[in-house]
């Protein structure tokens, strides 16, 4: 028996798009696709467009009431003091209860797979929770790895119960100015999947190949400089390849982007958090060019203001648009496909999801275009990357089940928990004996 959902317009990815088209559905896979009078009578959605869920190759849904911290510091050691220093306040639950939060709004967006870097673990829970597909980074910092991997291995111990095939264990050495090549290498030889920041800002650039620039002051909260860039030492070493997805690589050159192709070496590429944080546009056509699998991450409110996905490919679009002053070089179908194959394809899931193909798990999201400036649709990808948001996602599917439906969420609930934690975060900042932390700076 198949559950079949039909609308005006299916976007396989792989595959030009189908007006009046529809999907069948069985045991969570994609059972067919095609048009809605040949797959028979489900649920038709009118005024809509239905598309394979997006993949947010990099996120922290840990973070997701982290808006606004530290906007607009200039200096690196504030921003990173602030962050420790407000996460000290907070414990599991609390972790766990923004994870949930995070994850709801991913799925809100129309997301069905995340890359998810996570310092507590939480994440694991919340997605296995809520039914999002995951790879759940754990985060290593430092320069020694024993005691690095010792909490890993308590991190992974403790959401044990939430792996699953959709939920995957993977590791996360932070960057290369937090963690020693000592300890890459110790997380590499694991075999998981791996996520890292790399070559994110200029700042990070100079004080690696340098040991100056503005970071040069807190050498003692890095790792002693190794003498190059983040993606040459890794590339030197053996630490790229097919199992990494690299987040940022906004100050890459030519050889580094070499680098990235040939090791197979995926790009998380995150647009709005770069812009946010004052890091500059990543090479995005030039990466394409190049052949590096590429995917769009939000990255999470601590820089970017929201896992809004919809936002995120605009943002895409508009940064290599305006980067080669010209309209043709990325078009909202190319854009689409790096927010859902590309994305798959970068955390290896591109066998199971990403685009909507027989066999494939099915994982998909609807959005409305009703009212819309859109209708009625010229262009079915512009339509949902310059018209879509998250209030006109209808609903998002992951294993073939509705892991959202709009106005189904207990938003309510879930605010309110993740909220309660935000308020432990900003109480002793907030207190008359001790100046706002987040004052701008003269
Ligand atoms: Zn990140």
């Amino acid at each position: 028996m198949s559950d079949v959902l039909s609308a005006d317009w299916v976007l396989p990815i792989e595959g030009p798009p189908i007006r009046d088209g529809a999907v069948a559905i069985e045991d969570g896979r994609i059972a067919a696709v095609g048009m809605r009078n040949d797959l028979g009578a489900g649920t038709h959605y009118e005024d809509a467009v239905l598309i394979p869920a997006f993949v947010n190759a990099h996120s922290h849904i840990e973070y997701a009431v982290y808006a606004g911290f530290g906007d607009g510091l200039g200096d690196f050691a504030e921003w990173i003091t602030l962050h420790i220093e407000r996460k000290a306040r907070i414990g599991w639950d609390e972790y766990v209860d923004i994870a949930r939060l995070g994850a709801a709004e991913c799925l809100a967006s129309g997301i069905g797979t995340i890359g998810d870097c996570s310092y507590s673990g939480a994440a694991a829970v919340a997605c296995s929770d809520l039914g999002l597909r995951a790879n759940v980074y754990l985060e290593v910092f430092g320069a020694d790895p024993a005691p690095a991997l010792e909490s890993f291995a308590a991190r992974r111990e403790r959401v044990q119960d939430s792996l699953s095939e959709r939920v995957r264990p993977g590791i996360s050495p932070h960057a290369p100015y937090s963690v020693s090549l000592e300890l890459y290498r110790a997380a590499a030889e694991l075999g998981l999947p791996v996520a890292t920041h790399i070559s994110e800002s200029r700042a990070e650039v100079n004080y690696l190949t340098t040991g100056e620039g503005p970071w040069g002051n807190y050498a003692d909260l890095l790792v002693k400089p190794p003498g190059t860039t983040g993606t040459r030492l890794l590339a030197e070493h053996g630490l790229l390849g097919p199992n990494v997805v690299a987040a940022h690589c906004v100050m890459v050159d030519a050889e580094e982007i070499a680098l990235l192709a040939s090791s197979r070496t995926a790009v998380a590429h995150c647009p709005r958090s770069n812009s946010a944080l004052g890091c500059g546009v990543a090479p995005l056509t030039e990466l394409r060019n190049a052949d590096v699998r590429v995917g769009v991450g939000t990255d999470s409110p601590a820089s970017a203001p929201s896992f809004d996905f919809f936002e995120e490919l605009r943002n895409v679009l508009f940064a290599a648009r305006a980067r080669a002053r010209r309209p043709d070089v990325l078009s909202a179908a190319d854009a689409l496909e790096l927010g859902t194959l590309g994305g798959a394809r970068a955390l290896g899931r591109g066998e199971e999801a990403g685009s909507l193909v027989p066999g494939k798990r099915a994982d998909l999201a609807i959005v409305s275009l009703e009212g819309s400036a859109y209708l009625p649709v010229e262009d079915p990808a512009a339509a949902v990357v310059f018209g879509g948001s998250p209030e006109r996602v209808l609903a998002t599917y992951v294993d073939g089940e509705p892991r959202y439906e709009r106005g189904g969420m207990d938003w309510h609930e879930l605010t309110a928990a993740a909220h309660s934690a935000r308020r432990a975060m900003l109480a002793v900042s907030t207190s008359a004996d001790e100046a706002p932390v987040t004052a701008p700076r003269a």
